[in-house]
């Protein structure tokens, strides 16, 4: 793992000043150490930025089903943190700086792929009252058709409190596909917020390409282990 870099702008004299400006008015503040944000800080502080730590390699899950996996950082505090206060404490605010944050992460993924959030059973939607990883997609892939292509179709236990095993048997047959006619022959990108073993995205993805997706790769935000 490596940390993030410094990747900030020089602004000019009346960028600055306008800055100053919108940051008294509409202060935004640092996730971690609550400092106010500039403008061209998203989530965290310019300082704080430096303890996120990035995945050093393309993760390479030994998948028939899918061709890449890009998971630029790793599940660890702060950004996990961020993670579960916007799964967990309802903080919806997050979904736009996490979103700004990470998406220069995303900038490679080709425009002709299709990106599908991965599904929450409706239970647990009524429960949460927001898919985050769908919130984010759009946020994330604003130059990217988003669609929901897929179905949760199983009431799954949650995942964390499986193992490896357990959770391939789990997430068994969870998800259909919602229109398989936007599905074959379309190339898709499936995006979640956390990747743990990937046993969720293999099922999710073997769905998809059974449906007659051409192919399929999966974005996570973080990915944890
Ligand atoms: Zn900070």
């Amino acid at each position: 793992m490596i940390c993030l870099k410094d990747t900030l702008f020089k602004p000019r004299v009346w960028q600055i000043f306008l800055s100053k400006i919108i940051e008294f008015f509409f202060p935004r503040y640092c996730f971690s150490c609550r400092r106010v944000l500039a403008l061209n800080e998203h989530l965290f502080c310019r300082r704080c930025q430096k303890q996120v730590f990035l995945n050093e390699k393309e993760y390479l899950l030994k998948e028939e089903f899918f061709t890449r996996v890009l998971a630029p950082f790793a599940y660890e505090e702060p950004l996990s943190q961020a993670i579960k206060d916007l799964k967990y404490k309802n903080k919806i605010h997050l979904i736009r700086e996490i979103a700004k944050f990470s998406r220069p992460y995303f900038e490679e993924i080709d425009k002709s792929f299709i990106v599908c959030p991965v599904p929450l059973h409706s239970l647990r939607l009524q429960e949460r009252g927001f898919n985050q990883s769908l919130l984010l997609a759009r946020k994330v892939f604003k130059n990217h058709r988003v669609e929901e292509l897929l179905l949760r179709q199983k009431y799954t236990k949650p995942q964390v409190s499986l193992k490896g095993k357990e959770r391939r048997q789990n997430v068994k047959g969870a998800f259909r596909v919602r229109y398989p006619e936007r599905v074959r022959g379309q190339r898709v990108l499936l995006f979640d917020d956390v990747l743990t073993t990937g046993a969720t995205v293999t099922e999710c993805a073997k769905t998809l390409i059974k449906a007659g997706a051409t192919e399929v790769k999966v974005a996570v935000l973080a990915r944890a282990g």
